[in-house]
């Protein structure tokens, strides 16, 4: 019964499947789970935006797999080349795709494809380059370390992205989830792809700095958007912010606290207890404990 029972987990890790979430708007959601051999690094969502005159496609998935069947999701549904590949922030998970996404001609036709990501994204992954390619490497149970590339074009600020009667803004936000974070805004159907701005059912991962990501969230919540793609988890309709502004607002708080009483760091870990509700907690909430830690220590007291 029990083989029974894990077989849809597997059969469901298809790649290809998208679905419309908007007019012109495709969207495939990943597992939420680690990556895996078996679920061949499909543990993270990706989209693609189709304009009049080109494609756009936002993330790539973890690993060359994912990259693959992202090329044919896109040549499944529209025959317009990609002219852009926009890569909301430098986790693996999210960035292991682009190697088989670049190579592999969807950009067939005279547009040259743009590669745009946060302008710190390159740097940050440098600096864990042979770390990402080991894990990758043994979580996915590849023969070799795979092919990390990054974007190109460096975005500071606001660009927009001109698909052809479909304008996208591509958002730099101050550290956040990662120090690199990018959003993808779709005016017309107020679509965003918020990548690691926002998490649902899986469990918000501290990168980058917690006050940081609480102070940024009103302004991603007054983007007023529709629909918004989480970067895990299913597509939100309305404001789906709530719960991920609880945990990490109660993560600050109950942190906060065991440094005012002085509680070392390996207890803190013990006693700050783990949230109802989320997925792979046992997995990142003692992790995230220990970020806050490292960057609550130094703040000074209110
Ligand atoms: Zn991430």
């Amino acid at each position: 019964m029990l083989v029974v029972s894990l077989l849809p987990t597997i059969a469901s890790a298809s790649p290809a499947d998208v679905s419309e979430v908007a007019p012109g708007v495709f969207v495939h959601i990943g597992q939420v789970a680690e990556a895996s051999a078996a679920n061949a690094g499909d543990t993270s969502n990706w989209g693609f935006v189709v304009g009049e005159r080109c494609v756009a496609v936002i993330d790539t998935g973890g690993s060359a797999a994912t990259g693959s069947a992202l090329r044919e999701a896109v040549r499944a549904h529209t025959d317009r080349p990609v002219c852009a590949i926009v890569i909301t922030h430098g986790h693996p998970d999210h960035l292991l795709g682009l190697a088989a996404v670049a190579e592999g001609g969807i950009a067939a036709g005279e547009l040259a494809v743009r590669q745009l990501a946060h302008q710190r994204l390159a740097a940050a992954v440098a600096a864990r380059t042979p770390a990402y390619r080991t894990l990758a490497q043994r979580q996915l149970g590849l023969a070799g370390p795979p092919q990390i590339i990054v974007p190109g074009e460096r975005v500071d600020g606001e660009v927009m992205l001109d698909l052809g009667g479909r304008q996208l803004r591509l958002q730099t936000w101050k550290t956040a989830h990662t120090d690199h974070d990018l959003t993808v805004y779709d005016s017309q159907t107020r679509t965003l792809f918020a990548g690691d701005l926002l998490f649902v059912t899986h469990l918000p991962v501290v990168d980058g700095n917690l006050s940081g990501w609480l102070a940024q969230t009103p302004a991603l919540r007054q983007l007023g958007s529709l629909r918004t793609i989480p970067g895990h988890g299913p597509v939100v309709k309305g404001d789906g912010w709530q719960a991920q502004t609880e945990y990490l607002s109660g993560l600050r708080h109950a942190v906060r606290e065991a440094l005012k009483q002085r509680v070392p760091l390996q207890h803190a870990v013990e006693a700050v207890p783990a949230p109802d509700g989320w997925q792979l907690t046992e997995v990142y909430h003692r992790r995230n404990v220990t970020a806050a830690y490292a960057e609550l220590e130094w703040e000074d007291g209110d």
